[in-house]
């Protein structure tokens, strides 16, 4: 079998313990994009374990800081390259006193807490040499040949041009392909919704999160004297923020059912955090006695829509018991 197909059945194929083969074969897959094949005269290329770790941090970084995706069948004890990001994330986070999601390309990890990232990548390096390096090649209890040579413990590894010329060549359909399969296997860890197209939207280069402004129209029926849900104390002298009652990180949507008016204050500081009982049942009252006000004026448009469908299902304690996971 070419290449090719050697490197779909390793991908289609690989176990779901984990997600070090996915993070593995993306960033072989982005270094070969990367390449300058008019100026390399080798038919082997080395390529570091440094290099491949420099990529495997950012793809982490943003799928736990914007999305907090488990990547490891074990809840109390995650992948060690996942503990190690998310330290290092901790570190950016007090050095730079902001907890506000930010894709790690723009985050300038490298300059604001160079010695935690050098270390990071050093440790991801021997993370990967001990468990991805040579298993990345093993299928079915056989090696797989012609991928790339590997030295057992050696920092780097030896691909035929022609391989990264392929990866290249095919890049769209080869990144395609491992975020999906990436995306099955968290499916596995969890039960967060739409996670193909959170793995998906980490590659583009901004996450969007689109305004909100244009749900307090209808808020404002329900709560005309701006009462903040999180403290409900009155909000005066603010613009109030619209807060997710379910994590927005969680969600990855905004939906009328799920927004509230909140403190500015209120709503920075709790962010990620899954709301308590008694919140949700406030939230599930609230939506109740929207939806009847909005009724009774004969609002209808899709955001009702959506609002009359969660109450009928209950889709807010559904949401909530699963992000409970
Ligand atoms: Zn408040």
């Amino acid at each position: 079998m070419d290449f090719q197909n050697n490197w779909f059945n390793i991908i289609r194929n690989c176990s779901f313990d984990n997600t070090y083969k996915m993070a593995w074969s993306k960033a072989i897959t982005e270094l070969a994009l990367e390449f300058d094949f008019e100026n390399n005269e080798n038919e082997i290329v080395p390529i570091t374990l440094e290099a491949i770790a420099q990529k495997v941090v950012r793809y982490y970084w943003d799928q736990t800081i914007f999305f907090d995706l488990r990547q490891g069948s074990n809840p109390t004890k995650p992948p060690e390259i996942v503990s190690k990001t998310k330290k290092l994330i901790e570190v950016y986070q007090a050095a730079t006193g902001n907890k506000k999601p930010i894709k790690f390309i723009k985050a300038d990890v490298e300059d604001i807490c160079s010695n935690d990232y050098l270390r990071t990548i050093k440790s991801i390096v021997s993370t990967l040499k001990q468990d991805v390096s040579y298993r990345f090649l093993n299928l079915a209890g056989k090696q797989i040949q012609g991928i790339y040579e590997y030295q057992l413990k050696d920092n780097v590894l030896y691909m035929p041009k022609e391989n990264l010329f392929k990866l290249k060549e095919n890049y769209a359909m080869m990144v395609e392909a491992i975020n999906y399969r990436w995306s099955q296997i968290l499916e596995n860890f969890n039960h967060s919704p739409r996670i193909c197209k959170k793995v998906r939207v980490i590659d583009e280069e901004n996450i969007r999160r689109k305004p909100l402004k244009g749900f307090s129209k209808y808020l404002t029926h329900e709560n005309p004297g701006q009462v903040c849900f999180i403290c409900e104390k009155v909000i005066s002298g603010e613009t109030p923020a619209l807060d997710h009652v379910l994590p927005w990180s969680y969600l990855y949507s905004d939906d009328l059912w799920n927004l509230v008016y909140a403190h500015q204050s209120c709503n920075s500081t709790k962010s990620n955090v899954i709301p308590n009982e008694e919140m949700i049942h406030r939230l599930e009252q609230r939506n109740v006695k929207l939806l009847q006000i909005l009724e009774k004026q004969n609002i209808q448009d899709k955001h009702v829509s959506e609002l009359r469908l969660a109450t009928e299902i209950d889709l807010v304690k559904k949401f909530w018991i699963a992000c409970q996971g």
